[in-house]
């Protein structure tokens, strides 16, 4: 049981079930409204996804549905670091969303024409002109589109970050405290753990793909699958580059920190198994993920992977978000299955932190309504 917070609150506004990034943000955001929080976690909070990805925050490679959230996602990123004195690692690098083959550069012109009209600001780079901007990208990239927005967060100093604040804020945070069953109770919700009942006015759900089990206990089904994505990291080497990549195709995200690392990802898929938690790198694919990477940048070439891992993420069957209130239910809340999920994560805690105050949310959430597929 986690020592800070040895004590299970019997009675609180605001129950959050799962301690990742959404969770452990919303419960920052309603902690600093006044609202008394307490977060469960399974596990240790922020250990999962949330503490394990690549901390990419791409908003040029993100759908048009979700710029809104994406601008938003970064804007939090940005406050966080620079207003409220938190150190999530956040920098505004800008970044390059690269094609490659001639069907990359079509989808590439597509894409950016999308999100333009939406009013993201992108420069079209090709031939010399790309080449004098990152003389550092290999011959197999065709165009590109760059975007100074772009940016990246740590994963590992955020979860620190915010945890500490969601703490000194008032909220609970309970680690190794699975939730168990979840029961109406008045105009509220009792929620059980192996420690006892806590009863609140609201709940949310933010248990990633753990999150349509945790619905169930509502009553509500929704189909929330599971991804398994893969991460490698480099040894430390010379400064190759300085911005965020990415592919067009999901092919591809690449950074390089400070100390030289490169970490490399991009969705190609692990071996997992969700039922028993076994999550495995799959060899081939990673081999794939490095050649991608070392034909977009080839000074990377010279670099040794030094680890490899999977984590799980929930994705839905239309890839857009849960978030909102639950069917049937007033004060019940999910927000689940983004891609993308850390960059937009603390603005998705914001728009539930918003309505569960009764306000109105700060980005139209309709599209991502889990009404969609009651
Ligand atoms: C390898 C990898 C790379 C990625 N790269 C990026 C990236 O570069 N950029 C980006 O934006 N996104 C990325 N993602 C996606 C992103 O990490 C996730 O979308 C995001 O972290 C999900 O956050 P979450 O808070 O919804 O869920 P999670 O981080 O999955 O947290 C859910 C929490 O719920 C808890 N829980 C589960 N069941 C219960 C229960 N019964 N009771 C209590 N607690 C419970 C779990 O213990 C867990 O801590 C990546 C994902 C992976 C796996």
């Amino acid at each position: 049981m986690d020592g800070e917070d040895s004590t299970i609150p019997r009675d609180v506004d605001v129950a959050v079930v799962g301690g990742g990034v959404v969770g452990m943000s919303a419960a920052l955001f309603l902690a600093r409204a006044g609202r008394s929080v307490a977060v469960f976690d399974r596990t240790e909070p922020w250990s999962d996804a949330s503490g394990s990805n690549a901390g990419t925050l791409s908003i040029q490679a993100m759908r048009v549905e979700v710029l809104a959230m994406a601008r938003l996602g970064i804007a939090l990123w940005r406050r966080f670091q620079e207003e409220d004195g938190m150190d999530v690692g956040f920098a505004r690098l800008g970044g390059f969303l690269v094609a490659t083959g001639d069907t990359h550069i079509a989808h590439l012109r597509d894409y950016a024409a999308q999100q333009a009209l939406s009013g993201l600001e992108l420069e079209w780079l090709e031939a010399n002109r790309m080449r004098d901007r990152a003389p550092w990208l290999g011959r197999a990239v065709r165009a590109a589109t760059f975007c100074e927005e772009d940016s990246h967060a740590s994963p590992l100093l955020a979860g620190n970050a915010v945890i500490a604040a969601a703490r000194r804020a008032g909220a609970h945070v309970l680690s190794q405290t699975p939730v168990e069953s979840i029961a109406r109770e008045g105009a509220g919700y009792a929620v059980t753990t192996r420690f006892g009942v806590t009863r609140c006015r609201a709940v949310v759900v933010t248990a990633g793909p753990w999150s349509g089990e945790i619905a169930r206990m509502l009553g509500v089904a929704l189909p929330l699958y599971v991804d398994t994505n893969m991460l490698t990291i480099t040894e430390p080497g010379p400064k190759v580059f300085d911005r965020v990549v990415s592919h067009v195709a999901g092919i591809l995200t690449l950074k390089q920190y400070e100390n030289g690392t490169c970490m490399i990802g991009g969705g190609w898929q692990g071996r997992g198994v969700f039922t028993t938690g076994q999550r495995k790198t799959d060899y081939d694919r990673l081999r794939q993920n490095w050649a991608t990477a070392t034909s977009v940048v080839p000074g990377l070439a010279n670099l040794r992977a030094v680890r490899s891992w999977a984590g799980f993420q929930a994705v839905t069957p239309d890839a857009l978000p849960v978030i909102g209130r639950l069917p049937g239910h007033e004060q019940a809340y999910i927000a689940a299955g983004a891609r993308g999920g850390f960059h937009m994560g603390p603005a998705q805690a914001l728009a539930l932190s918003e309505m569960i105050q009764g306000r109105a949310p700060p980005l139209d959430l309709t599209r991502f309504d889990p009404g969609r597929f009651a």
